[in-house]
């Protein structure tokens, strides 16, 4: 198509990018920014859907039997094509406000995903009406979102730490050239703060409260004036409610294992990337983006750890949506892959 037919095209087009992360979604709306941030959580009753995002994740641990709340997308990969499906047409329809306008959407997705996931994840965004659809792996969103020198021939490090996954790549002239992707992110380290407070004080607790004491009290590395605090939860033998008061260098202990498998997924990709990329990345550092990277410390481990700078972008949890917006705002021809 011509360039002139392109931009008329594009004056008559909605354009969105959104963040299909494990955790969370989000909608960016090409001269809008950010309109929508939701939980990636579907309650469903039967094959019903009853609630979507906030709403839905708000039911998590407390649903009753005939509820269940899904999250369809798990370390990264799509867990429920179905419910996947539902919930991403949920949320391109209330971002859009039930416009029917002709739409374009740009999703960033995990780069671990198979092919036949990249065509599911294409197929929602079409029956959710969407007129075109490109894919951006998220890493190279990431990076673009926090205004990394991605199109120049420079090697960039970005590490995004997710929900379900930790992805880390250098990219150079807007291609990613080595990446590396575990299945270990924000959920990992909740699930060891719950197998934690079991053995360590015979308590049950749901996800929720895990995660609520990795973001009080979690760190990566020695804090300057440690953190305690009090948590609720069942006695494992007597089935009652209970209270123990929790220490943050205990936490830190528990966590040791999954902080282990993201620092050498760092310095395996370091390690594996050509001479001249990693003398950049030895100059100008690592950007640690996704809400993993607000945890209390992490940088400084990161630092420790790899000897290289490391800097946390200014809003972790938006560097993917932002970025999605960003390559919508400065590629005009964005829907047209030649
Ligand atoms: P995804 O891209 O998989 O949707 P996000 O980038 O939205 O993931 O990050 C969500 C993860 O970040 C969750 O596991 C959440 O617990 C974690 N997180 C959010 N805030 C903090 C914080 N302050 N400290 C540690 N982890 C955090
Ligand atoms: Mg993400």
């Amino acid at each position: 198509m011509s360039g002139f037919f392109r931009k008329i095209a594009g004056l008559f087009s909605y354009d969105v990018g959104i963040d299909l992360g494990t955790a969370n979604t989000l909608v960016y709306i090409k001269d809008q920014g950010i309109v929508l941030r939701e939980p990636s959580v579907v309650a469903m009753k039967g094959d019903k859907v009853k609630a979507v995002g906030e709403e839905a994740k708000r039911m998590v641990g407390r649903t009753p039997g005939s509820v269940a709340a899904i999250r369809p997308l798990k370390e990264g990969v799509i867990a429920d094509f179905e419910v996947a499906h539902n919930m991403l047409r949920y949320f391109i329809k209330k971002a859009c406000h039930h416009r029917r306008l002709r739409t374009r959407v740009l999703i960033a997705h995990p780069s671990c995903i198979t092919e036949v996931e990249r065509h599911a994840i294409e197929e929602s965004a079409y029956e959710a009406g969407a007129i075109a659809v490109r894919l951006i792996e998220e890493p190279m969103a990431a990076a673009i979102g926090v205004g990394l020198p991605v199109s120049e021939p420079i090697g960039s490090m970005i590490i995004d730490i997710g929900g379900g996954t930790t992805e880390v790549a250098i990219i150079s002239l807007s291609g990613i050239v080595c990446k590396k992707s575990e299945k270990c992110g924000g959920d990992a380290l909740d699930d060891t703060i719950i197998r934690h407070m079991l053995s360590a004080h015979s308590l049950f607790i749901g996800p929720r409260t895990a995660e609520d004491i990795k973001i009080r009290i979690g760190s990566a590395h020695p804090l300057q004036t440690e953190l305690t605090m009090d948590v609720k939860g069942l006695d494992r033998v007597t089935g009652l409610p209970k209270t123990v008061q929790v220490r943050s260098e205990e936490i830190r202990e528990a966590l040791q294992d999954k902080l282990d498998v993201i620092v050498n997924a760092v310095r395996q990709t370091l390690e594996h990337c050509p001479p001249e990329l990693a003398s950049d990345i030895h100059d100008r550092g690592i950007t640690l983006a996704g809400g993993g990277a607000l945890l209390r410390g992490l940088k400084e481990l990161l630092h420790e750890q790899t000897g290289l700078p490391v800097v946390i972008s200014e809003d972790p949890l938006s560097a993917v949506a932002e970025g999605t917006g960003k390559f919508l705002q400065e590629n005009d021809d964005a829907f047209y892959e030649d």
